[in-house]
């Protein structure tokens, strides 16, 4: 028998922990930093001797476009006065601490990450996988842990519910694809990520799921393959669902890009690995067939010569001459997504 799921050994574990250890206090210091980040300006606030109350100066949005800037926006009456409140130093030397500590946590990592297999074949070629994303998807989403893609998905609750916004009702189908309306109304359902729910217990892990999210984000910045495959989701979603937001686009465009991009960090992954691969992933949701893995920061002379590349395209029986089409593809649309930034 194969065996899909590899055990770790005490020395990957303990090292794994260790690892792991210094990738969230990587997050925490950023998300410490952040908040500093804006405690550090002047702010300006109005003060109303009418009201008695003190209030933050509107900066943007409806507030600033109604507010005259003579009267309170409370009572309307003129009694008010523009304050300005600096900031203490310390707070300035603090986010200066903070984010060159952030940073220094970086290169550790690099060290940490460096020579594993996972990342120099195959993560170090994916434009905009960095060496934290590399951290988190070699420890959190080792694919020797997966047995499978979906179970990969899942862990980073990257599946998803679907939400008739007339009933206000949410659905768990199964199979997703086969139900795009309203059971009961007919209305066109909205697919999203599924919500927690207070005092219920998360099958995925919040983590995970946080730092896919984030993948999403710098494949839709900075990708190069999946920047091109998140705009064709986009078009396809948007003419199937010509009335969704584009909140909601921009969201289901980016969980179907990161979904593709772990379905090949898993296939690939475990060819790198000498791990056994079960039949193609699932199709996403009748947007595509099979999409093979692309290390878009190589190119293509090298991908012609690369056996890893070549074993899968011949489990999946498409030829190499059908595959570097889809390199064609992404690099016409690199072309044709740059100018619009
Ligand atoms: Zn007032
Ligand atoms: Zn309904």
């Amino acid at each position: 028998m194969q065996t899909f799921r590899r055990r770790m050994s005490i020395d990957e574990m303990i090292e794994r922990m260790r690892i792991t250890a210094v990738l969230r206090t990587y997050y925490d210091l950023q998300e410490t930093r952040i908040s500093v980040e804006n405690r550090v300006n002047t702010r300006e606030f109005i003060f109303c001797e009418t009201c008695g109350i003190m209030y933050p100066k509107p900066k943007r949005g409806r507030a600033l476009i109604r507010w005259d800037g003579k009267t309170c926006l409370i009572c309307g009456e003129k009694t008010i006065h523009i304050i300005e409140i600096e900031p203490n130093p310390i707070l300035e030397e603090t986010y200066k601490d903070l984010l060159k500590r952030e940073k220094s946590l970086i290169p550790v990592m690099y060290e940490q990450i460096k020579d594993h297999p996972l990342w120099f074949n195959y993560l170090a070629h994916i434009q905009g996988i960095g060496v934290v994303l590399g951290t988190f998807l070699i420890t959190y989403l080792h694919p020797a842990r997966f047995r499978t893609v979906s179970s990969m998905w899942k862990y980073c609750g990257l599946h998803v519910e679907f939400y008739c916004p007339n009933c206000k009702f949410v659905y768990q189908f199964g199979k997703p694809g086969i139900h795009e309306r309203c059971p009961k109304c007919g209305t066109l359902l909205i697919v999203r990520a599924p919500k927690r729910k207070k005092g219920e217990k998360v099958e995925w892990n919040p983590f995970a799921r946080a730092m896919c999210w984030r993948i999403g984000e710098t494949f839709a910045k900075t990708g190069k393959f999946y920047k091109a495959l998140y705009y064709e989701f986009k078009q396809r979603i948007k003419a199937k669902k010509p009335d969704i937001t584009p909140k909601h686009l921009r969201e289901d465009a980016k969980r179907r890009v990161v979904k593709v991009f772990l379905a090949h960090y898993w296939e690939y992954g475990r060819e790198i690995l000498g791990l056994p691969t079960r039949r193609p992933y699932p199709i996403i949701k009748g947007l595509d067939s099979y999409i093979p893995p692309v290390l878009d920061k190589k190119n293509p002379d090298e991908v012609k010569t690369d056996e890893r590349m070549k074993a899968l395209l011949m489990k999946h029986g498409i030829s190499m001459n059908e595959y570097l089409k889809l390199w064609d593809w992404f690099r016409e649309m690199e072309i044709k997504v740059k100018p619009a930034k």
